[in-house]
């Protein structure tokens, strides 16, 4: 039997990803061809997709540090068309709406920097635990970083898809990426996701 792989997408939404956005992460932009093929990849292949997105109130904590973004209900907030699905069900951040069966895509929706701040991921991992998560997406100084550290904690195996991450500062990024690989992460590029040559 194949391994199953979960892809995890990192807050790939319009205020992180596009230059226009509220906040956007510098060089998110050019990593749009790799978030598309990553995402079609996984239709294809029948791989469900976790896709955390931020959904903040006007007065929400995080803004003390960062400007405001991704508000909910707000052009912004909406994840970029290349990596929606068909039919997306979202986990609202008080974790209401996880299905029985899993889903196709699932975007869990979150107020802070961690998906796992979202209740309805310990039960998503507990009910459809992949052998190795596959994640991408933005920021690799804060929200991938969050969501590799917990994957981890909870004993799943993480590639990190190298060429399809952004941070917020390369100083934040370059200490992230020395975190991922002392705590055993593997690295793989777009490419080699998508034509199945996945690293040991
Ligand atoms: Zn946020």
């Amino acid at each position: 039997m194949s391994e199953s792989l979960l892809f995890v997408d990192i807050d790939t939404q319009h205020d992180f990803i596009d230059a226009d956005g509220r906040l956007s992460v510098p060089g998110a932009v050019e990593l749009v061809d790799a978030l598309g093929a990553l995402t079609a990849h996984a239709v294809a292949n029948g791989i469900p997709i976790l896709s955390s997105a931020d959904a903040h109130l006007p007065d929400d904590p995080e803004f003390a540090q960062f400007p405001s973004h991704c508000l909910a209900g707000t052009a912004g907030q909406c994840k970029i068309a290349v990596t929606l699905t068909e039919a997306p069900v979202v986990v609202t951040a008080a974790g209401v709406g996880l299905p029985q069966e899993q889903p196709a895509q699932t975007i869990l929706e979150k107020v802070t920097f961690s998906m796992f701040s979202n209740p309805a991921v310990g039960h998503y991992l507990e009910r459809f635990t992949p052998d190795r998560a596959v994640v991408y997406g933005v920021a690799t100084d804060y929200c991938v970083s969050r969501a590799v550290e917990g994957l981890i904690e909870r004993g799943i195996p993480v590639i990190v898809v190298a060429d399809a991450i952004a941070g917020v500062t390369a100083e934040g990024s370059r200490s992230a990426l020395e975190r991922f690989e002392a705590s055993g992460v593997t690295f793989a590029t777009t490419e080699q996701i998508v034509t199945g040559h996945l690293p040991a």
